[in-house]
Formats: C-alpha cells, sequence, structure tokens
C-alpha cells in the first residue's frame, strides 16, 4: 500500500523534493503517524512550523469556526481576525504596522520591496542594494533566492535580481567595508537556520544595529525561522537588546496554516501606501483565526520560559552526547532550535532516527537539526536522546 502511494507520487508531484519512503497521515501533539500505523515522534515540526503540535484542538476549533463564519474576502475589506492579530503583533514586538501575506518568501519579499521603496519615497533612489550573508537562506522566488547566500541553490535560475551584496556571518569588520552610499539594508536571520543553525556573537546583532542606524539604513530581520517562541523568546531579537526596522515572519505563525507577515516601524511602513503592494490570500480570516491562537498561546510569559527551560535541558543532553563520541564536532542553537555538527554524513543518521520512530533533519551535508514542537515533553527529548546514542554507537562499532 504503501509502495503504492509513493509510486503513485512520483508519477505527478514535481520532483523537487527527496522525500523520506514513509506515508504521513495524521498527528497528534508530538506524534504522526504513517500509513502503516507506524508512530514518529516529530523533531521538525514540519521545519519549525507546528509549535503547538499537531491536530491542536485549540486551533482545529478556531479554524472550523472560522470555516463556518468567513473564510475569505479579499483585502478590499476589513475584517476582524486579521486587525486582532496585527494587534497581537504589534503589542508584542517593536513593530506599529504589519502586511500579511502567505509564506516565508513572500514576507521577504514585501521587506525587500518596503526597503527600496522606503528610500525612493526619502528621495535617495540610489540607495538599493542589500547586504545579505553567505549561508543565508531567505526563500525561493526570484528576489529570495537572490538575496540568499547560497550558490548551489541559486545555480541554474541566471541572471537573479541585481543589489544584493555578501558578506560572511557574523563578520563586522566586512560589513563596515561594505556599506557605501548605495546601501539601503542589511538584511539578516539572527540564528542561520538553513545555514546550519549557525548563531552569531551576542555583540554582533547589536553592531549590526548600530551600524544602521549610525548610516541611516535599515535592519531587517528575517525571523521566519526563529520568530514566535522558536528560541525562547516570542523573537529572537529580545535576546539581544535590539529591534530592527523591518521583520518577516512565516513558518509558526499560523502553526501550518499558511500564513506570513512583513512587520516596520510606523516611519519605515508609511513608504507603502495603497497599491504599493499587495496579496489576495493575505491575513484572510481563516489563516488569522489560528494565528491568534498561536499568538496569545505562545507570547504568554510562562509557555515562553518553558520553551528556554526546555531548550536548555535538550541542549545539556545532546552536550553530553557530544562528551562521548567524537564524531560529534559541535552542538549549538537556542531555544528549541539546536543543530548537532558531524565529523561525518548526517543523513544515514537522519534515516536510522526514521527507523527508530524519529523525525529529524540534516542541513549541509553533517549538521543535525532538532526544531520540535514547543511543547515536546522531557520524556520525549530523553527518548530521542537514547535514540541517537544508539545510532551513533552502531556506527562507531561499525567501523
Ligand atoms: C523557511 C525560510 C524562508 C522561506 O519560507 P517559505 O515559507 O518556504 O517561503 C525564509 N527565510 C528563512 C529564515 C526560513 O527559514
Amino acid at each position: 500500500m504503501k509502495n503504492d502511494i509513493i509510486k503513485k507520487a512520483d508519477r505527478v508531484i514535481a520532483a523537487t523534493y527527496a522525500r523520506f519512503p514513509i506515508v504521513l497521515e495524521k498527528g497528534k501533539g508530538s506524534k504522526v503517524w504513517d500509513t502503516e500505523g507506524t508512530v514518529y515522534t516529530d523533531f521538525l515540526s514540519g521545519i519549525a512550523v507546528c509549535s503547538l503540535g499537531h491536530a491542536n484542538p485549540d486551533i482545529a476549533n478556531a479554524l472550523a469556526r472560522q470555516a463556518e463564519t468567513l473564510i475569505h474576502v479579499s483585502n478590499l475589506y476589513y475584517t476582524i481576525p486579521q486587525i486582532r492579530v496585527a494587534e497581537l503583533l504589534v503589542e508584542n514586538s517593536f513593530a506599529d504596522r504589519v502586511f500579511f501575506c502567505n509564506s516565508g518568501a513572500e514576507a521577504n519579499e514585501a521587506a525587500i520591496k518596503l526597503a527600496r521603496k522606503y528610500f525612493k519615497e526619502k528621495g535617495d533612489p540610489s540607495r538599493f542594494r542589500i547586504i545579505a550573508m553567505e549561508q543565508s537562506f531567505h526563500g525561493r522566488t526570484m528576489a529570495t533566492l537572490s538575496a540568499t547566500g547560497q550558490e548551489k541553490i541559486k545555480k541554474g535560475f541566471d541572471p537573479l535580481l541585481t543589489g544584493f551584496d555578501f558578506v560572511p556571518f557574523n563578520n563586522i569588520k566586512a560589513i563596515e567595508e561594505k556599506v557605501d552610499s548605495s546601501t539601503c539594508a542589511i538584511l539578516t536571520e539572527p540564528i542561520q537556520g538553513e545555514g546550519g543553525v549557525r548563531c552569531p556573537d551576542p555583540e554582533y546583532l547589536q553592531r549590526l544595529r548600530k551600524i544602521c542606524s549610525e548610516a541611516g539604513i535599515l535592519l531587517i530581520l528575517d525571523e521566519i525561522q526563529t520568530g514566535i517562541g522558536r528560541t525562547g523568546r516570542l523573537f529572537a531579537y529580545e535576546h539581544y537588546q535590539i529591534e530592527p526596522d523591518i521583520m518577516t515572519l512565516a513558518k509558526a505563525l499560523a502553526n501550518g496554516v499558511p500564513m506570513g507577515a512583513m512587520l516596520a516601524t510606523e516611519s519605515v511602513a508609511k513608504a507603502f501606501t495603497a497599491g504599493s503592494h499587495a496579496s489576495t490570500f493575505g491575513g484572510t480570516p481563516i489563516v488569522s483565526a489560528a494565528s491568534q491562537v498561536v499568538l496569545k498561546t505562545v507570547a504568554n510569559k510562562e509557555f515562553l520560559k518553558n520553551c528556554r527551560d526546555k531548550g536548555v535541558y535538550f541542549k545539556e543532553k545532546l552536550q553530553q552526547l557530544k562528551k562521548k563520541y567524537s564524531m560529534i564536532s559541535e552542538v549549538r542553537g537556542l531555544g528549541l532550535l539546536l543543530g548537532v555538527k558531524l565529523e561525518i554524513a548526517g543523513h544515514s543518521i537522519v534515516n536510522e532516527c526514521l527507523k527508530k520512530g524519529f523525525l529529524i533533519n540534516c542541513i549541509q551535508e553533517n549538521i543535525l537539526r532538532f526544531a520540535p514542537p514547543l511543547i515536546i515533553k522531557d520524556g520525549e527529548i530523553d527518548a530521542l536522546i537514547e535514540c541517537l546514542d544508539q545510532v551513533f554507537q552502531e556506527i562507531r562499532y561499525s567501523k
């Protein structure tokens, strides 16, 4: 049965993903089940998306109620769920205004367009270049791909959008040398997600903030992966006592219902006026219903403290594994976005974990990434650690 489904998929679905050979059918909390009835503990949560777990009853109820009331009317009209989500985002962040869209790439597209438009409106049209980071990831649309610092995913799509300069992540000097009268913004993830859970020095973002303020340019933070509690704060920038001018969100914003958002301060946001930018589906009542539940839950201090505590617990356990196995070279990350850098390729480890009932992910060939639901339990973390311990031991003995 499973193989028939996979055969069918491979006939009709674009081959853009190398998928694992399981067909997932249902979920509950941190668990998902495949069509064979096998249960997995999900340490990826749909790539940092389903933070409140699968089949969350509050999300399901909010969606069901909203579906019976109003799903979509377009942004030509006001709707209350969208206003509530915007208020929750504004109340809980640096931002004054929110633009809604449907994905991370779209949120970054909006940010790139706003940064350019801001300087056009200011009468400084020659400032349009954006400094982005090597190893960054900002999406797969043409503009966001152009802003992404990874050659392997840009290959084959030339010519890309012009106006992006790249510098090494976590290197202040490189930024200082790059900023000039054509720069409009610096764009970075606070922690590089797809790039390998790479954390900058604590003072890095503070210094970026200072450089931007002094040069009168914009700091754009892509918090698509790090936002909404993932790092143990509602937004990762809070760890560094700074505020960006623009921030992008998506992934966990509506627990798996597709939603993106671009947030900005009043002075920057006002460069967008009626007709400047748009999205048919952006912030519809149905996605906003889910997002309200997410934001009300995650913005809670106790909830966030629990995420931080779980992150510390999990990281400590990974560090104990590192002491035991020389094939682990580094444990890194913040909150419940954690990475384990290996001296060996990671794909076989991911496959072994899958066989043992755990969904994890490998990025950049040799970095295991963990982004479990924020509601993960200590016992589930312990079980994963035991699984990894076994897998590493098997590798050690097979050598
Ligand atoms: C996932 C991700 C994106 C792209 O989001 P999509 O919804 O896939 O378009 C952009 N930036 C970061 C940091 C991401 O993790």
